[in-house]
C-alpha cells in the first residue's frame, strides 16, 4: 500500500514547481472591450486587451479568410473575465477567447473574407500607471457600414433607447427647423448635453477610470446647474447606457445622439468628451465646431474661455472638425475635450469631484456668455 501511494506523491511533486513556475509567469488578460469605428476612412471594429504584462501578438489568417486569430504568447484570461463578445455584425460575427497551453487565442469570426492588409495588431504602453493594451483592428469589407463623413441623411434612426428620458426607439418625423431665440439669458433655453459615449462604449480609457462616467458625471453636475438657472436640459443619456443600442456602428450611435437634439429643437448642443492620447504627456482642453458654422465657432469660443477658467490643463485652441454630431446637429453645436484621460495627471484630476464640478460650471459661464 505504502509503494502505491509514493508514486502519485512524488508526480505530485514534479509537477508542481512546474506549475507554479508557469502561473507566476503567465500575463493576465483583464478586460477586452470592443467598439465599432466609422470615423475613419475604412470602418473597423477595435478590440482592446489590457494585460499586466508586454506581450508580442502573434497573427494567423486561415485559408477561407473568415478565420482570424490572433494569438498572445505567455497569457492567460483573467478567472472572472467572460470569454464571448459582440461586435458590429457586418465586420465581425463572433470573438472568443481561448486557451492553448500557456498561450490564449482571441478568435475573431469572419461574415466576409479578409487578407493580413485588412488587420493591424499592435500594443500600446504600458503609460505611467496604465495597462499594457494588445489592439486588434479589423477592416470592414461588407460595404454596409456607412462612413459618418459620408452620411447625409439627418431625418433616420431612432430616438434612442434611454427609456428614462424619452421613449423607446421612436422613430423620427420630422426635425423642427432651427431658430435662434432672440431672448437673452439661460432661462428658457433648451440645452442639450451629450455625455460622450456609454454603455457597450467605455470610450478613452486611462488607468484606472473610463471616459464615459467622467463626461457624465460632468453633464450631470452642469444639468443640475442649468436646470436651477430656468433652462431646460435635454440629456441624450440618463444613464450608463448606449443612445441607439448596445455594440451599435458609430453613425447609429452618434445620430442618435444627434436626434434628440434635433427632435428637441434644442437651442445648443453640447458634446462632452476626454482626449486620449497613445503617449502619457499630451494634456490639455480643446473645444471643436462644425466647420464653416460662425454660430458653432461663438458657442465653442464662449465655452472655451469659460472651460480654460477652471482649470490648469494646458490651452489647446477652438479648432474647426467634421465630427459627426457637429455636422448632424441643426443647431449651433460644440464637442469639448476637457483634458486627457491618457494623462496620468488629468486623469487623477478629472476623476475629481471638484474639477468636474469646475468644468460643469465653466459650461454654465460659457453659455450664459454665448446668450448675453
Ligand atoms: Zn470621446
Amino acid at each position: 500500500m505504502k509503494k502505491l501511494l509514493l508514486f502519485p506523491f512524488l508526480v505530485i511533486l514534479c509537477i508542481l514547481p512546474l506549475y507554479q513556475v508557469a502561473a507566476a509567469e503567465a500575463t493576465e488578460i483583464s478586460a477586452v472591450r470592443v467598439a465599432t469605428r466609422n470615423d475613419a476612412n475604412i470602418p473597423f471594429v477595435r478590440t482592446v486587451l489590457d494585460v499586466n504584462n508586454k506581450v508580442t501578438p502573434k497573427l494567423f489568417v486561415d485559408k477561407s479568410g473568415q478565420y482570424v486569430t490572433v494569438t498572445l504568447p505567455g497569457t492567460k484570461v483573467a478567472a472572472d473575465l467572460q470569454t464571448d463578445y459582440k461586435a458590429d455584425e457586418n465586420i465581425v460575427s463572433k470573438i472568443t477567447l481561448a486557451k492553448r497551453l500557456n498561450n490564449t487565442d482571441i478568435n475573431f469570426r469572419l461574415p466576409y473574407k479578409v487578407t493580413t492588409d485588412d488587420i493591424k495588431v499592435f500594443t500600446l504602453g504600458p503609460t505611467g500607471s496604465a495597462a499594457s493594451r494588445v489592439v486588434i483592428d479589423i477592416n470592414d469589407k461588407s460595404g454596409k457600414v456607412r462612413q459618418w463623413h459620408k452620411w447625409k441623411h439627418l431625418n433616420m434612426g431612432t430616438y434612442g433607447n434611454d427609456k428614462a428620458s424619452k421613449p423607446a426607439n421612436k422613430p423620427v418625423t420630422s426635425i423642427p427647423a432651427y431658430k435662434r431665440s432672440t431672448a437673452k439669458g439661460l432661462k428658457g433655453k433648451v440645452i442639450c448635453l451629450d455625455p460622450g459615449h456609454g454603455g457597450t462604449d467605455s470610450g478613452a480609457v486611462g488607468s484606472y477610470s473610463q471616459e464615459k462616467n467622467i463626461t457624465f458625471a460632468i453633464a450631470k453636475k452642469a444639468q443640475a446647474l442649468l436646470s436651477a438657472q430656468g433652462a431646460t436640459v435635454v440629456m441624450t443619456r440618463t444613464a450608463d447606457v448606449d443612445v441607439y443600442g448596445p455594440h451599435a456602428g458609430a453613425v447609429e450611435e452618434l445620430q442618435a445622439r444627434c436626434n434628440v437634439a434635433n427632435i428637441a429643437a434644442a437651442d445648443v448642443f453640447i458634446s462632452i468628451h476626454i482626449d486620449a492620447s497613445d503617449q502619457a504627456e499630451p494634456g490639455g482642453v480643446t473645444a471643436y465646431y462644425g466647420t464653416g458654422s460662425k454660430e458653432g465657432l461663438q458657442l465653442a469660443t464662449a465655452l472655451h474661455r469659460e472651460n480654460m477658467k477652471a482649470t490648469n490643463f494646458g490651452d489647446r485652441g477652438v479648432h474647426a472638425a467634421n465630427f459627426y454630431v457637429l455636422l448632424h446637429t441643426v443647431m449651433p453645436a460644440t464637442l469639448l475635450e476637457l483634458g486627457f484621460i491618457s494623462n496620468p495627471q488629468e486623469e487623477r484630476t478629472l476623476n475629481t469631484d471638484a474639477q468636474q464640478q469646475n468644468f460643469a460650471e465653466s459650461i454654465v459661464d460659457g453659455l450664459s456668455r454665448y446668450f448675453s
